[in-house]
């Protein structure tokens, strides 16, 4: 009996939560714009001339005057100047949008330390209990947004809702600077009338999937078995089929940004031959880079920790000139450095650490392979396998 109960029992929806997702509209573009009101009412594309750099290099944002072109972030800078090729095209200055990011989170803090930062311009906020004790989570998104527009002199878009799955989908429904609130007693109808390809979450790949099974929208998602929908898609099936219901009971969660990404391990037996040390600082370069991708960051600098048997414990740091590209690179420089020690004692533990690290962005990797949202994820793992 039990199992027939949790075969047909309808999950359960928590409303209790009062969430905010805030998203700047075209942060990096807009903040150009700011800084040089020249380029107001432009075309405005972050990123080097194709002209400059031989075609080279990736759209890290366009501003909306340029997305009228067909401009969008993660396409080349060659195919966006072919677009429109008199759209201002600007050196991206990361520097400048980090601290901009900062005071975007100072103005989150006066509110609810419980913040879930996605990337530079957006964030997640939970303000069940916030620091001015205001109940209605409205009041207090318009509030920030206000803060934003007035200390910042840039608009940025909320979503309020009772989960994070429908605050995100309500911050873009009414993109730039807009608000938009869905209430747990609109939810349903707010759902039923989506488009399928605007549940974050579902990729390009999967939408044209779900066309062919007839789900266009909310409605159609709504009425399909649970166990259908995860014989054709999976883990996203299970999640789909819950959050076409409202649910979405996952929490904001506070990673501090990280500074440094490292794994050790001690060994029951002293390492001692060459090949053993090969060995382990190759498994280590692959745990640290695995952690670094899923992060989303990526360093320069190297550290490497060793224990000898008598437990003398020392750490040697390289610094590199570029980024570490990979889990080979890593283990190659990881080993250059304990080369350099060359002692004969038995080895007890060793380390690595990337450390200095800073957030992937598109000038540096030509691919949004390593975004952390799951669409992305569904729509590599669908290219890799055509
Ligand atoms: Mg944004």
């Amino acid at each position: 009996m039990k199992y027939g109960l949790l075969l047909f029992d309808e999950p359960k929806r928590d409303t209790s939560r009062k969430i905010i997702h805030i998203d700047m509209d075209a942060f990096y573009a807009s903040v150009e714009v700011r800084e040089n009101p020249q380029l107001k009412n432009k075309p405005v594309i972050i990123a080097r001339h194709p002209k400059e750099t031989g075609g080279r290099g990736v759209v890290a944002t366009a501003n909306y005057e340029a997305r009228k072109f067909g401009i969008h972030s993660a396409m080349s800078a060659q195919k966006a100047f072919e677009l429109c090729p008199h759209g201002a095209f600007v050196k991206p200055n990361f520097e400048l949008y980090r601290s901009t990011s900062q005071h975007m989170h100072e103005i989150f803090q006066r509110y609810t330390d419980t913040i879930q930062p996605l990337s530079l311009d957006e964030a997640y906020l939970d303000v069940t209990n916030n620091k001015i004790n205001q109940k209605s989570a409205t009041i207090i998104a318009e509030r920030i947004r206000s803060d934003i527009k007035e200390e910042l002199r840039l608009t940025c878009s909320a979503g309020v809702s009772y989960n994070k799955f429908l605050a995100k989908i309500a911050s873009d429904f009414d993109k730039p600077d807009g608000i938009t609130v869905i209430p747990p007693d609109k939810a349903h109808a707010f759902l039923m009338a989506l488009p399928i390809e605007k549940f974050h979450g579902v990729g390009i790949k999967s939408v044209e999937k779900m066309h062919k099974l007839g789900i266009y929208n909310g409605q159609d998602l709504y009425h399909k078995d649970e166990l259908d929908l995860v014989k054709q898609f999976g883990k996203m099936g299970h999640s789909l089929y819950r959050r076409v219901r409202g649910i979405d009971d996952s929490e904001v969660r506070m990673d501090r940004e990280p500074k440094s990404i490292g794994k050790e391990s001690t060994f029951t037996d002293n390492l001692i031959s060459e090949n053993d040390i090969i060995k382990a600082l190759r498994v280590l370069a692959h745990k640290v880079m695995f952690n670094l991708k899923r992060k989303q960051k990526h360093g320069k600098i190297v550290v490497l920790k060793i224990r000898y048997e008598n437990f003398e414990t020392l750490t040697r740091r390289k610094s590199l000139p570029d980024y570490i590209k990979n889990e080979d690179e890593l283990f190659q420089i990881a080993l250059s450095i304990w080369e350099e020690e060359n002692t004969q004692m038995g080895v007890r533990l060793l380390g690595i650490t990337v450390t200095g690290l800073e957030s992937v962005v598109y000038e540096t990797i030509p691919l949004p392979l390593w975004r952390n949202s799951y669409s992305e994820r569904i729509i590599k793992s669908d290219e890799d396998k055509t």
